[in-house]
């Protein structure tokens, strides 16, 4: 529809979704503006899985797996004990023909890079974003889409997007009131190896024998998590557990500095073979997972909350981000070239995005909060991570 006026969409934060969700609105013809309280000077991070919903999105938007140096997953393993290798238990190579799309290992910086690359580049499709770094969000006005920066700059819009992640700062001004994510009492060791030190330690054939695949080995409520990223070069380790005897407000900051010898600790009682590949980790961090339910809207007037600003959940599941991806692709969808920028239309089709999305990405949230509840175990396919919890309600 040529000559048709775009919308002015601004985007609040200039992570994975907001970011895909900048994408989406520029390749749908509209002039989008993010405004990314980082400056991305120092990013890091460990990998993400992005099953095939997730790449499905992805592609849509135009990424490229070889871009953002993804492995294709091949194989499963899983133990159930840790005195052995995991065994295997599944081939991931026929998820394309099943699910329509390859599931990919990725590092979660190259992944970032990608998407902010897309929602900015000069030569893709519709304008590029106009991305402000530094920008830091304070107040959001959904009835006129104006925001205020902490620097005290206004602007205004027909549509705001709020997608600044589990700690959003503009999500009280769309619901009305303020809720926020809390402690679960889980949290996971993030570590990333070069691959060539692994293939190197004789005991660990088992991964270089399968460069691949993406092992779990669980022992109550613990699991390290295995896989390779960034064309192979890296090993990702997890390693999710329970947080004890820590306080509330230590235990919450994310992305907190750890040290191998914790990791060790928390796992001192898996066999050597699992302990040589975290003493290889050169720095571990540790990220507490925090709990809520679903949220009572995602939308008011001109605006919306996308990504983990609106259900953030459980990485257990690997389904985050893919959901948030999810959320951009539908939002490019209800919003083509020419749509109103009157508030009733803008209105009604942000509360559209939120009847398709909502109830299936609450769903995923629910499913990952019974895993972190402790509540009976879930089977999705071969991915049934978590036994019975002493919560156990069944
Ligand atoms: C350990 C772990 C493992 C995970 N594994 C997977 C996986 O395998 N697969 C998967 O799909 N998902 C996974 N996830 C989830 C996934 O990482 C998140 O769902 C995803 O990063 C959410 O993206 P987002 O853009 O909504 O939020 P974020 O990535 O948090 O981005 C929010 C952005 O908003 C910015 N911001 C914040 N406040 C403001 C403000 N006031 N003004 C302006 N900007 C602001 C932030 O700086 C940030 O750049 C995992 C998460 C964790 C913690």
């Amino acid at each position: 529809m040529s000559g048709a006026t775009p919308l002015r969409v601004i985007v609040v934060g200039a992570g994975l979704v907001g970011s895909a969700v900048g994408i989406a609105f520029r390749r749908a013809g509209h002039h989008v503006t993010i405004y990314e309280k980082s400056r991305f000077s120092r990013e890091v991070g460990a990998a993400v899985t992005c099953a095939p919903n997730a790449m499905k999105m992805l592609l849509s938007l135009g990424c490229d797996p070889k871009r953002m140096r993804g492995v294709e997953y091949s194989k499963y393993f899983k133990k159930d004990q840790t005195d052995d290798d995991p065994t295997f238990i599944s081939q991931g190579t026929d998820l394309p023909k099943k699910y329509g799309a390859t599931y990919y290992l990725v590092h979660r910086v190259d992944l970032h890079n990608e998407v902010r690359y897309l929602a900015t580049e000069p030569e893709g499709v519709g304008r590029p974003c106009e991305l402000h770094l530094g920008a830091a969000v304070k107040t959001l006005d959904p009835e006129t889409a104006t925001i205020t920066l902490a620097d005290g700059t206004v602007a205004s819009g027909d549509i705001v997007i709020g997608a600044d992640g589990i700690n959003s700062a503009v999500r009280k001004f769309i619901l009305g009131e303020d809720i926020n994510p809390q402690p679960s009492g889980l949290a996971t060791y993030r570590a990333v190896i070069p691959f060539e030190k692994v293939a190197a330690t004789p005991a660990l054939s088992w991964i270089s024998t399968n460069p691949e695949a993406l092992a779990m080995v669980l022992e109550g409520s613990r699991n390290l998590v295995v896989y390779p990223c960034r064309d192979g070069t890296l090993l990702n380790v997890g390693g999710n557990h329970r947080e004890e005897g820590k306080n509330k407000e230590e235990y919450s900051k994310l992305d907190r500095q750890s040290s191998v010898e914790e990791f060790l600790e928390t796992f001192s009682d898996y066999a050597p073979r699992y302990k040589e590949l975290i003493k290889m980790s050169p720095d571990v961090s540790i990220w507490p997972f925090l709990i809520w339910d679903e949220l009572p809207k995602w939308t008011n007037s001109r605006s919306a909350l996308a990504g983990d600003a609106a259900h953030a959940m459980f990485p257990m599941l690997g389904q985050g981000g893919a959901q948030g991806f999810e959320d951009a692709v539908t939002l490019g969808i209800l919003f083509p070239l020419g749509t109103p920028s009157d508030s009733e239309t803008i209105s009604t089709r942000l509360r559209l995005f939120e009847s398709l999305r909502k109830p299936r990405a609450s769903d995923i949230q629910t499913m990952s909060n019974r895993i972190g509840r402790g509540l009976p175990v879930l089977r999705i396919g071969e991915f049934s991570i978590f036994r019975k919890g002493e919560n156990d309600e069944s």
